[in-house]
């Protein structure tokens, strides 16, 4: 199909929804339905106790269960995030071999199923509990394991310069600093949920515009530069990050990243996430530990 045409298909659909609210006809939703068999879950799965057992006795355990896995609709059973934003390896890469082991996990724990995630993660979206404990093992021997889900190393990271043709700046070495400069995950879950969103180009394939911290990379005279927006978000409560002020240089990100989450533990109130503070105080404060000369 060209171009024009698909504008004009576009366009057409766009008339026909703009004034129906976006309410899907039943017979789509039961076309998608379709694509999602219900899995063939043990009614008993909730019975067993060595679940409650191992989280009990092994708080490295507890805490991935807490971090990376959510309950189900199906008592006994969690959807498990298998973290791809392990230490020293870019976000959201997966080698060969760690992708026929999640294949192979799917197989044994999860009906045969495996789900990409937007955030660059992978999920397994139906495992019963009894069997959390081996799966973790197993994800934590391919490095699998990272229990940083929703974290601020959870970041978002286009290829950016270092393999995309269409960039203005690198992506890749910039989430590796930041990374090196959290690697206490203590710290990081004291900061709490925080999404960091990257694009090394104005395409935004990192979504940078709707990140609790945005990061834009853009060209000056052959150097990687970097424009920040605060206060992004793609959840329901859907809002743009606004700009903080001007591009900074690839060496000063971490530095940068560093103060803001600085202002924010400062600035926060209780059960505040991180873009709670930032709507709440606006950008200002942030601004003035970043460009102090400007305040
Ligand atoms: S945002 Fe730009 S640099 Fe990043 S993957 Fe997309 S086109 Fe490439």
């Amino acid at each position: 199909m060209g171009l024009d045409a698909f504008r004009e298909r576009v366009d057409a659909e766009w008339e026909v929804i703009r004034d129906t609210g976006l309410k899907l006809p039943e017979q789509e939703v039961e076309r998608m339905k379709g694509f999602f068999p219900a899995f063939p879950v043990d009614a008993d799965a909730a019975s067993d106790a060595s679940f409650a057992e191992h989280e009990a006795n092994d708080p490295a355990f507890a805490r991935w269960v807490k971090n990376n896995t959510v309950e189900t609709k199906h008592d006994g059973y969690r959807s498990v995030y298998v973290s791809l934003k392990a230490h020293g390896q870019p976000p959201g890469d997966v080698t060969d071999t760690q992708l026929e082991a999640i294949a192979d996990f799917a197989d044994e724990y999860s009906f045969g199923e495996a789900r990409t995630t937007h955030n660059q993660n992978m999920v397994l979206p139906c495992v019963k509990q009894a069997d959390l404990f081996a799966l973790w093992n197993k994800l934590r021997e391919q490095s699998l394991a990272m229990p940083n889900i929703g974290t601020l190393a959870d970041m978002i990271c286009c290829p950016g310069l270092d393999f995309c043709a269409l960039a203005n700046a690198h992506s890749i070495p910039v989430a590796e600093a930041i990374n090196e400069r959290f690697d206490d995950l203590d710290y990081l879950y004291d900061i709490g949920e925080l999404e960091i969103k990257m694009s090394g180009c104005m395409n935004a394939c990192g979504h940078h515009h709707v990140g609790h911290i945005g990061i834009l990379g853009v060209d000056k005279k052959g150097e990687s530069w970097y424009q920040i927006t605060l206060g992004g978000s793609a959840s329901n409560d859907a809002s743009l990050g606004e700009r903080l002020g001007p591009a900074v240089k690839q060496e000063d990100m971490a530095d940068l990243v560093e103060n803001l989450i600085k202002v924010y533990l400062e600035e926060r109130q209780e059960g505040e996430r991180f873009v709670d503070t930032v709507r709440r105080t606006g950008v200002a404060p942030f601004k003035a530990r970043v460009y102090p000369e400007a305040a």
